[in-house]
């Protein structure tokens, strides 16, 4: 199975909604930018509330035989997706560069983890727990699908960011409607025509739109759950939105992450995984290290050798095999972190290498570090996701402990040492959904993600996660 090639050169239409298992065209339609061009490349379907409509009733049609069907058919159907995800990775991958801007061999190594993931998630086993079991009684815990399933995506990760919470909904019984961010909505179309061939019709339908349609997905009695990745500020608004149909909810949201540097640490070793947690994706992941705090007396030689791995980066197009980091993925967020650095060189802040925004076409910004910055400036305190990114420094573990934590988010962050027991006893004082020591940025299939304070609610993967897809259900039974 393959998916449809690009007929022309010029402007690529061969996509289609999926909705009720058809492959069709909506009431409107979007136009999507190449980010390393600035140039509109693809122009794709999109929905409305009226495909909406009929997207959540052949979901919610289909819902009660794909639950029937069981883990086991469920798993093989996932096996087969990950293999389709691998025997078109080239064509996806491409694709995946050109609507997002990522290099091209991490767009492949996206599709590939996607692929991974979604096969390591169908092996998850969710058993009947037995609670109580004795002469007068037996009470044992069951978990049965939601029902129907909204996914809202962002636009930095979509195929991962889809593939998550969709094989989740999907291996636990549940049908979905998955909506991606307007801005990268082709390589979800792409996924729901290999799906198309693999599920059952109305079990996935794939709607691309803006964000009324997310709105409007929130606030539909037909979904049940809604799977949310995204900033902070919109989840809270998903947050509201769902509350007047008692939707579950699993929110993923924005990060702030810090990174503590321990005095103990060779700044030349670990230069070269500290650079690339805080520009991978040129900054525009959740999880990427935002904040660097490198105690005082490493400080300089740990931002020299941040500054040799940014003269190591090649800026540019994602298709070109060379390039390590490519443009922002969007105007709005172009124009937000070029506010940034404008607002940080007349701060007194000293940067230390990039900061100067090239005159051509595509939205490229070059990796910039930032020295002696206030911890009060907005580089600090706010989600970037861009590639700037501010080195700090403290002189008492316990103050940079607090200052770590001294912000609203909670996603994830890491300690750098090379005494692995105290940088665990410091990670278990971070208060974040996940912690790291001498790594930052890893996730797995069997291993919970999701974030503490306004990072999130709930978690993705894992036992934990599987279950936010399904209802506890005691059946207690007097003997
Ligand atoms: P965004 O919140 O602007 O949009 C995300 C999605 O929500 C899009 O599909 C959008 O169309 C939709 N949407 C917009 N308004 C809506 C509404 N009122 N109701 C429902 N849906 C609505 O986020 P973004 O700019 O696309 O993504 C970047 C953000 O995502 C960053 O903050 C990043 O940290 C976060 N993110 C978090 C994770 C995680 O796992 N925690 C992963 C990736 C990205």
């Amino acid at each position: 199975m393959t998916v449809q090639a690009a007929e022309s050169d010029t402007l690529r239409t061969d996509f289609s909604l999926l909705i009720d298992g058809e492959l069709t065209q909506g009431s409107g339609h979007l136009d999507v930018i190449n980010p390393a061009t600035g140039a509109v490349f693809a122009r794709c379907p999109a929905a409305g509330a009226q495909e909406l409509g009929r997207a959540v009733k052949a979901a919610r049609r289909a819902a009660p035989a794909w639950r029937d069907l069981g883990f086991e058919a469920r798993a093989e159907i996932i096996g087969k997706l990950a293999a389709a995800l691998r025997e078109n990775q080239d064509s996806l991958a491409e694709l995946l560069t050109q609507e997002q801007g990522k290099p091209i061999g991490q767009s492949v190594a996206e599709i590939d983890r996607g692929a991974a993931g979604s096969e390591g998630m169908a092996r998850i086993d969710i058993p009947v727990e037995t609670l109580i079991d004795n002469e007068g009684q037996l009470i044992e815990l069951h978990y049965r699908p939601l029902g129907v399933v909204g996914i809202i995506t962002p636009w930095n990760a979509p195929v991962n960011l889809a593939l998550g919470p969709l094989v989740s909904a999907l291996y636990t019984g549940n049908t979905v409607i998955l909506k991606p961010s307007p801005y990268t909505p082709l390589t979800t179309l792409k996924l729901g025509e290999l799906l198309s061939d693999l599920v059952p019709a109305g079990v996935v339908n794939v709607l691309a739109a803006g964000d009324e349609l997310g709105q409007l997905m929130t606030e539909h009695a037909g979904i049940d759950k809604i799977s949310f990745t995204g900033s902070v500020e919109t989840g809270k608004k998903v947050f509201a939105n769902a509350a007047n149909t008692m939707k579950r909810l699993t929110l993923e949201l924005g990060g702030n992450d810090p990174a503590i540097i321990l005095d103990d640490v060779d700044p030349q070793a670990i230069a070269k995984k500290v650079f690339f947690s805080s520009f991978v994706n040129s900054g525009q992941v959740c999880m990427a290290i935002k904040r660097i705090y490198a105690h005082e007396s490493i400080y300089d030689e740990l931002c020299d050798a941040l500054v040799e791995e940014a003269g190591r980066a090649r800026v540019g197009n994602g298709l070109d095999p060379e390039t390590t980091l490519g443009p922002m993925q969007n105007k709005m967020q172009y124009d937000k972190v070029c506010e940034l650095i404008a607002e940080v060189k007349t701060s007194g802040a000293r940067i230390l290498c990039g900061g100067e925004i090239p005159d051509e076409p595509g939205y490229f910004i070059p990796p910039t570090l930032v020295a002696d910055v206030a911890e009060d400036s907005r580089l600090v305190t706010d989600e970037q996701f861009g590639p700037i990114v501010p080195i700090l420094t403290y002189s008492d573990l316990e103050d940079a402990i607090a200052r770590a934590n001294d912000t609203r988010f909670g996603l994830s962050g890491s300690v750098w040492t090379n005494d692995l027991e105290r940088g665990k006893a410091i990670a278990a004082r971070l208060e974040v959904g996940t912690a790291w020591v001498n790594m930052h940025r890893a996730t797995s299939p069997v291993v919970p993600f999701g974030g503490a304070k306004e990072s999130g609610l709930g978690r993705q993967y894992s036992h934990l996660g599987l279950k936010s897809y399904m209802e506890p259900e005691v059946i207690s039974i007097a003997r």
